[in-house]
């Protein structure tokens, strides 16, 4: 920090104060981690100078066998990992690796089978009349993903991201009764809508997800099965989730994030099977700018880190959290979305809970030294913004070795804070969605009992 401060002391101050912060709040930002000491230090180094486009041994540039060393490594653990036939480690992002995704999808079929018909073997060499009936047909196809309120993510066809744009897109939500993704309903609306991909996946989602049933019915309608298991690869890696609740046997390709529940460096990464590699190793520079050596050093570390037994116990602890958080919080009267947890996030309804908006118990909490963030419930009357949920996820206080007993007080100050805040009024004095009123006394002694936690 020194040496940053003589350069510019503000970034090194920001630093300083981002660490206390990550020390003295507890963090429960259910896609948030920290990262091993030696993910962090594989990120910050000489690797970061080097252009290295192209895939391991096949190189737009000179000078990269170091790249190539580490870009093996972190493919290598990550098959081994995750039991994947090909990894691609290069993605800067989970949206990035989506992108990757849909690309390798749209060029396996559409693109292949069309120059297949037309007889060329390059793209380049496709008359302008074809190439302008390829590039509509690109366009005119069709991608069934969980819907937003569900807990599915913007990336999965949603019209604020490119994949909106992309694709003609239908969502698929949950069963208002249990909340619970409901399998004969998906499967009636992919025969109806036959996409070319369906997604499966979320960000908010608090239950498991039947991947075998999704293979059978994405097999049945023609598409192809893609899983975003950015949230819950940590589950995966760590062997909480298996059979028919691990993704990659059952997926033609899967994306994920490396640094939420799979606690490495920000990034993401492409696992699939044979059929899409050549396609997928196009990713950089289809949709991604040139690969980031460092970050690739780092998820070579952090893959490695959670090859290691423990990292199975990490797994079942953060599940074992948040059951406790579930049931803690419940106890004390709080209404969860599909009433309780199997896997490492909560979504509590705050709006029927508590009589506040997510917007207001967010920030009655961070008042409070307890982050979360809000989320939309299924046919939330507050919409996006607003919302009426509270998504709070055990990874992070894991990591830190907090337990179950911990857990079980955290949701009794949630519950504290909760109960004590009120909808607040805007400046002229009427009912706001955003303001809240929390008694300094309450939330000045839940923030002095998540600094000792
Ligand atoms: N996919 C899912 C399911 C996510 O929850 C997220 C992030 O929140 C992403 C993709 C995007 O990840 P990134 O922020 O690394 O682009």
């Amino acid at each position: 920090l020194d040496v940053i401060g003589a350069v510019e002391p503000r970034v090194a101050d920001a630093i300083r104060q981002e660490v206390a912060d990550q020390r003295e709040m507890l963090k429960l930002i259910a896609s948030e981690n920290y990262a091993s000491p030696a993910t962090l230090l594989a990120m910050g180094n000489w690797f970061s100078d080097k252009y290295a486009e192209g895939t391991v041994g096949r190189r737009f540039y000179a000078g990269c066998r170091n790249v190539d060393t580490v870009e093996a490594l972190a493919a290598e653990h990550a098959r081994e990992l995750f039991g994947a036939r090909h990894a691609y480690v290069q993605p800067h992002s989970g949206i990035d690796a989506n992108l990757v995704a849909f690309w390798a999808v749209l060029a396996d079929r559409v693109e292949a089978p069309f120059l297949e018909k037309t007889g060329v073997r390059q793209i380049n060499d496709l008359s302008e009349a074809d190439w302008a009936e390829l590039r509509q047909a690109f366009g005119n196809q069709r991608m069934l993903g969980m819907s937003l309120d569900a807990g599915g993510h913007l990336t999965h066809g949603f019209r604020p991201n490119i994949s909106g744009k992309m694709f003609d897109q239908r969502s698929y939500g949950t069963d208002p009764a249990t909340g619970l993704v409901d399998y004969d309903a998906l499967r009636a609306q992919a025969r109806a809508f036959k996409p070319l991909i369906i997604v499966a996946g979320y960000s908010a989602y608090p239950r498991l997800i039947n991947f075998r049933i999704m293979r059978e019915i994405a097999d049945e309608v023609g598409a192809t099965l893609m899983v975003d298991m950015a949230h819950f690869a940590g589950l995966v890696a760590g062997k909480v989730l298996t059979g028919d609740f691990d993704p990659v046997p059952h997926a033609q390709i899967v994306t994920t994030t490396t640094h939420k529940s799979l606690r490495g460096p920000r990034g993401g990464m492409v696992l699939c099977d044979d059929s899409l590699r050549d396609q997928v190793d196009r990713g950089c520079p289809m949709v991604l700018g040139g690969p980031l050596p460092h970050v690739m050093a780092a998820k070579a570390v952090a893959l490695a880190e959670a090859r290691q037994p423990s990292f199975q116990d990490y797994a079942r602890r953060i599940v074992d959290n948040s059951r406790a958080l579930a049931e803690g919080l419940m106890r004390r009267g709080a209404t969860l979305v599909t009433g309780g947890t199997d896997n490492h996030l909560n979504l509590i309804d705050v709006a029927t809970s508590y009589g506040l908006t997510g917007r207001q118990a967010e920030q009655a909490l961070l008042d409070s030294g307890i982050v979360t963030n809000r989320n939309a419930i299924p046919a939330d009357p507050n919409g996006a913004w607003y919302t009426s949920g509270i998504r709070v996820g055990t990874p992070a206080l894991t990591t830190r070795g907090l337990g179950t007993s911990e857990m079980d007080e955290i949701a009794a100050l949630i519950d504290r804070v909760l109960t004590a805040a009120e909808p607040g009024t805007t400046s002229k004095g009427t009912p706001s969605k955003a303001q809240h009123v929390l008694d300094a006394k309450v939330a000045e002694e839940v923030s002095q009992r998540a600094h000792d936690l």
